[in-house]
């Protein structure tokens, strides 16, 4: 059976997207630890990071990276964190927050509750300043 992740590359579940590529996509994730926290997954199914070929790991890496230069554009934060955990969904995915200080990265915060109106606003912010950039 499909994850929740592959049904959203496939756009059969919705997904707040801010870009992808033939072989990733990133989107916002919908329980934030804070405003514009995004996940860079492959679109090849695999659930452990570290079992992702060498190279197609490197690729994501600087993709991963060019999200965060245009999340840091746009969200106010001393720097965008990156971690990468897989405990819930078994489909690999880089988790990019933008803190200012340890604790915004700290996964048994409260997650933030944000309207749909303003999930689109920052992914809208995050996306064009990434198609500009890229
Ligand atoms: P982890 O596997 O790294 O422990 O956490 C999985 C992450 O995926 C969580 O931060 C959770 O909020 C996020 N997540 C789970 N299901 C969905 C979903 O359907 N849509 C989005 N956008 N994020 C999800």
């Amino acid at each position: 059976m499909s994850t929740i992740f592959t049904k959203i590359v496939k756009g059969e579940i919705p997904s707040y997207k801010i870009a992808e590529t033939e072989k990733f996509y990133a989107f916002l994730d919908i329980n934030p630890l804070a405003k514009g926290h995004t996940l860079v997954i492959p679109k090849l199914e695999t659930d452990y990071i570290f079992d992702i070929e060498d190279e197609d790991i490197a690729e994501m890496i600087v993709f991963a990276k060019k999200i965060g230069l245009a999340m840091e554009a746009n969200i106010p934060c001393k720097r965008i964190g990156m971690a990468v955990l897989g405990l819930e969904v078994p489909h690999a995915h880089i988790h990019l927050i933008p803190i200012n200080t340890v604790y915004d990265i700290d996964f048994k915060q409260p997650k933030l509750k944000l309207e749909s109106a303003e999930f689109e606003a920052i992914a809208d912010s995050i996306k064009t300043t990434f198609e500009l950039n890229n």
